[in-house]
């Protein structure tokens, strides 16, 4: 019986479909005016509500196809139609994923809601990790989170940045720093309820791309938080740190082992990202090297120009395979071994910056203006070797696993 197959399954292809319509009839037209405007697309997010495209159950559904690639097909589509704005769309999943990875039964049902409020009002989540002296070391964060036992209220200080809809969230799961003896182990998530007094929004970045996503400093000073408030409960924090301290005091590589897994897992989505950015350049270029002439015949005509598609064409695949490795693995529970969810961000994230520089080229000086969409690609592509790890993370923690090395 031959089991392996790459042939997508009926309900797979469906949703493919739908997400592309909703991608190319929606999100693609809208993409220039809110690249411009460097402000949430609100009315787009609220289309998405609508049709049940931004809502948890959606995300939940593709999150346990049981071959792993829903959740890449999702992304790989909603890129396509502009990265900024699916970043708008997909920006709550973030922290709604700190919430279900973390929370109790409880918390995960009073505050998702919240977060992607109701198509008549729609909300959206921020999840606040990185901090301005600590980016790729996430051990060097310092917004503190102290428990004020009199008050059952955790009491919240710090700068977070490059918030993905930080300030602008109805909810805020924010990252804090419990026991500083024990770097990233000691630290939990709290969420920030809507309008609590203490969280207000710094900075708001303009940025070079992904321009219809808002990001900016959360800054937080004497933040009270309900005990509540903590995911997973003081409980179980307080037996999690309890291990985290013997562990540390035994070499601590089972917990370290573990966050990576974690990581492994959430990688390949950032890849799907960039594969969708990059698929849509490549898409644009193919389409204008056929229709393009000069010295009396398509641009494509040239070798030069073909084989650039031909490579792009072929990197794009080979990006794509990597991730639905990687994706298919997390969700069939295969040990990541080799780093396989960090090799397919690495590679499909490089490729995207490769393959839009190159349509770049093949629209000649038309690409190097607003009015042709590869400009715009090209500046988004930009983002994906940058977050979610940047390549050179990726590349050390694929390096230290090969070694048998443990991840910092
Ligand atoms: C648009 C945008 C949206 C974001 N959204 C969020 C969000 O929603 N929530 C959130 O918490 N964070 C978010 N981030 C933060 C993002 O994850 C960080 O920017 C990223 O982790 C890199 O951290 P840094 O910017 O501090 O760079 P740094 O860590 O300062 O890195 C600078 C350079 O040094 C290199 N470098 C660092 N350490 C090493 C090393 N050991 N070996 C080799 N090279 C190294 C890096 O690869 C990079 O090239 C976002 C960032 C951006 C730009």
């Amino acid at each position: 019986m031959a089991e392996f197959t790459l042939d997508l399954n009926d309900d797979q292809k469906a949703v493919r479909e739908w997400i592309h319509g909703f991608a190319a009839d929606v999100i693609r037209p809208a993409a220039a005016e809110w690249d411009e405007r460097e402000e949430t697309p609100w009315p787009v997010i609220q289309e998405a509500a609508k049709i049940g495209l931004y809502s948890l159950d959606f995300y939940a559904q593709q999150f346990f196809d049981p071959t792993g690639l829903g959740i890449p097909l999702t992304m790989e589509e909603l890129f396509w139609g502009d990265a900024g704005i699916a970043l708008s769309i997909v920006g709550t999943g973030l922290a709604a994923v700190g919430v279900i990875a973390n929370g109790t039964e409880e918390q995960i049902g009073t505050w998702i809601p919240q977060m992607y409020g109701t198509p008549d009002d729609v909300k959206v989540a921020a999840f606040c990790s990185s901090e301005p002296d600590a980016g790729s070391d996430v051990g060097a964060m310092r917004t503190r989170a102290v428990y004020d036992e009199a008050k059952d209220e955790w009491v919240l200080d710090g700068t977070k940045t490059w918030a993905t809809n930080g300030g602008i969230a109805n909810v805020h799961v924010v990252v804090a720093v419990v026991d500083p003896e024990l770097g990233s182990k000691g630290h939990a998530s709290f969420i920030v309820p809507p309008g609590t007094p203490g969280l207000s929004q710094g900075q708001k970045f303009k940025k070079h791309g992904i321009r219809a996503s808002h990001t900016a400093e959360v800054v937080l000073e004497d933040c009270r938080v309900p005990g509540s408030c903590l995911l997973g409960g003081k409980e179980k924090l307080d037996e999690r740190l309890a291990r985290a301290r013997e562990r540390a005091k035994s070499g601590g590589e089972r917990l370290k082992n573990a966050a990576m897994a974690t990581f492994e897992a959430s990688r390949p989505a950032v890849g799907a990202m960039a594969i969708g950015t990059a698929r849509a350049a490549y898409e644009e270029a193919l389409e204008y090297a056929k229709t393009r002439t000069q010295f009396g015949r398509p641009i494509i005509d040239n070798q030069g120009v073909a084989f650039q598609l031909a490579d792009m064409r072929t990197q794009i695949d080979a990006a794509r395979l990597l991730v639905w490795r990687a994706s298919w693995m997390g969700t069939t529970g295969k040990p990541f071994t080799s780093a396989e969810g960090s090799m397919s961000k690495l590679f499909a994230s490089e490729v995207a910056k490769k393959v839009t520089a190159q349509a770049i080229q093949i629209f000649g000086g038309n690409g190097f203006t607003r009015e042709y969409p590869v400009e715009r690609m090209h500046r988004d592509a930009a983002i994906y070797t940058i977050f979610e790890g940047t390549s050179e993370i990726q590349r050390l923690v694929i390096a230290r696993t090969l070694a048998g090395l443990p991840i910092r």
